[in-house]
């Protein structure tokens, strides 16, 4: 399943390839699951629309929209309707060209004015198409590439669940997946099981830059490979981070030599040193 880092990626190589684009039409799938918006909704929000711009806000991507006669007027930056695409599982966007063949699971194609089409093809079906009016689309959580130190630590202030499931809940940070929250918490030195409330204002500092750190860190391998994810092939494209314990369980830590440990936390698997993680 994609997690920030992927999003991040897939956003900005949309951004790059369609930004200024202008939707003409869009054909919708007849399967329900995909529009959590009706068809009719979708088509009236993003039909004769100009792309501004396409950014990651938590795990979805969004298309900033505005009509495309008020954008040959004016050079105005005013976005009157957002196109919010949840990837889910196996959820992708593809930027075709519109001779290229239609893969079978394709949910939707918008036509675009250059010639090109915007394509959502999903197999299993866990992905998401919705509009929403101007500006008016919102995720909870707070945003953890730009959360400031004092917003962070409040989050964990009076928790009593490990700090591994308070990272994963949505509710607190938007986008930190089980692999990104394992990873930071072994570059802090925090165990996975720790109550959030027992760890101190230096440590969840820390853990802060630790997060920011390992999602830089993610995206920027990720760059290498998103134009094959949203290339005409359709070809997968997730980047392979490095991992130093998610994954590596009974191998040794690369610091101390020590067996990295799995532990399950709500439901989750947790990897850790037991000597450089207290
Ligand atoms: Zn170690």
């Amino acid at each position: 399943m994609p997690e920030l880092p992927e999003v991040e990626t897939i956003a900005r190589g949309l951004a790059a390839r369609v930004s200024g684009d202008v939707i003409e039409s869009i054909w919708l799938g007849e399967k329900p699951e995909p529009l959590k918006s009706s068809a009719q909704e979708i088509a009236a929000a993003v039909e004769h629309t100009r792309i501004l711009t396409v950014r990651r806000m938590g795990k979805h991507i969004v298309f900033d929209l505005q009509p495309a006669k008020l954008a040959r007027k004016a050079a105005s930056t005013q976005v009157t309707a957002q196109w919010i695409v949840h990837l889910g599982m196996t959820g992708r966007m593809l930027v075709c060209d519109a001779r290229s063949e239609i893969l079978k699971h394709t949910h939707a194609i918008a036509k675009l004015d250059s010639g090109r089409e915007l394509r959502f093809v999903d197999p299993r079906r866990f992905g998401r198409l919705s509009v929403a009016a101007a500006g008016n689309f919102e995720t909870a959580g707070t945003e953890p590439l730009e959360a400031e130190v004092d917003r962070f630590i409040a989050l964990f202030r009076g928790r009593k669940t490990p700090i591994k499931s308070a990272l994963l809940n949505q509710k607190l940070l938007r986008g930190v997946g089980n692999i990104y929250a394992d990873e930071s918490l072994f570059r802090t030195g925090i165990r996975p099981r720790r109550r959030a409330a027992s760890i101190t204002r230096e440590q969840l500092a820390k853990l802060l830059l630790s997060i920011k750190e390992v999602l830089r860190e993610a995206i920027v391998l990720g760059g290498s490979s998103v134009s094959d994810y949203v290339g005409a092939d359709g070809q997968e494209g997730f980047f392979q981070l490095q991992h130093r314990v998610y994954g590596r369980e009974g191998e040794s830590c690369l610091v101390c030599k020590t067996p990295i440990k799995r532990v399950v936390i709500a439901g989750r698997s947790s990897h850790y040193c037991p000597k450089c993680q207290r």
